[in-house]
């Protein structure tokens, strides 16, 4: 049985009577087989899975992005159930930031570059409300996707530096057919867009054959990577990265675990994909 619960309250009181141990999936909704995947991944290994589902406003660093994301709670619901989650927690934005709310928690380093460079306050907006949700739910588990990357080691940093119990799960990025990787944005692209968009799967896996081929140049690794994504005219790149699969720090050789990752914009909307080497 799947109980929508709306409070804080409710949440606790619901999660005092579970069987431990707790996957907690955090999610945005609209979801999709990527979101599924972190279900089933936490249903495998936790007694209780919870899902929560909350568009957060304050990791928006743009209005419209916010007002424009895609929303369909009955869709949302009928997925967590179909999937076998235990709770689910969708809570109005004054349920989560509590009146007088005046806590910012902010990651260091880590948080700096791509996303964080290209979203100011992002992961600002990231690190509270997943402190938040692993504050009020305690998991022993919690599941994140691997697609975004620099997410998930913002949230590893943060947790450890807080002494939060919960364990960071990265889970594989579920991927279309043709590359893509699933997001709950790719419901904004015009077909022309939809059809351009797996450019940047592509554009990744070039970069690690070069890669496979010997190349250890990250300079070099980063224009073909530029090379692929310039084949497609609609495609206008962010940024295109090769760094450091710890510190996210740019590199000049990849002599160890990096990740090529980066942020495409497709029309009104922007996309991001990332490939860790080895
Ligand atoms: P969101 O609802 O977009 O905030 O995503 C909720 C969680 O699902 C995050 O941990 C995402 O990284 C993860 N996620 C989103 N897309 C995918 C995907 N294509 N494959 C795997 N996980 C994903």
């Amino acid at each position: 049985m799947t109980r929508v619960l709306r409070t804080r309250v409710e949440l606790s009181q619901a999660l005092a009577a579970v069987e431990r141990p707790v996957g907690l999936v955090p999610t945005m909704g609209w979801l999709h087989e990527g979101h599924r995947s972190l279900l089933r991944r936490a249903r495998g290994a936790d007694a209780t899975t919870v899902v929560t589902i909350f568009v957060n406003p304050r990791q928006f660093n743009q209005a419209s992005d916010y007002t424009r994301y895609p929303r369909d709670e009955g869709r949302d619901l009928a997925i967590c159930a179909e999937e076998g989650a235990d709770l689910i927690w969708a809570p109005s934005v004054d349920e989560v930031y509590v009146p007088g709310f005046d806590t910012t928690v902010s990651v260091g380093a880590v948080a700096e570059p791509l996303e964080g460079a290209a979203r100011p306050g992002h992961f600002e907006g990231v690190a509270t409300v997943v402190a938040i949700l692993f504050g009020l739910v305690r998991a022993e588990h919690a599941y994140f996707g691997q697609k975004d990357a620099q997410q998930v080691m913002v949230i590893r940093r943060m947790a450890l530096d807080l002494a939060l119990p919960t364990e960071v799960v990265a889970c594989p990025t579920v991927r279309e057919p043709d590359g893509l990787a699933l997001s709950s944005r790719n419901v904004h692209l015009a077909p022309p867009e939809r059809a351009a968009a797996p450019i940047l799967h592509a554009a990744l896996l070039a970069g690690r054959a070069a890669w496979e081929r010997g190349e250890r140049s990250a300079k070099a690794l980063r224009s073909e990577m530029q090379r692929v994504l310039a084949t497609e005219p609609m495609a206008r790149p962010d940024y295109v990265s090769c760094a450091d699969a710890e510190t996210l720090r740019e590199l000049d050789r990849v002599d160890g675990p990096c990740l090529l990752s980066l942020a495409v914009w497709l029309g009104a909307t922007r996309l991001i994909d990332n490939e860790l080497l080895p």
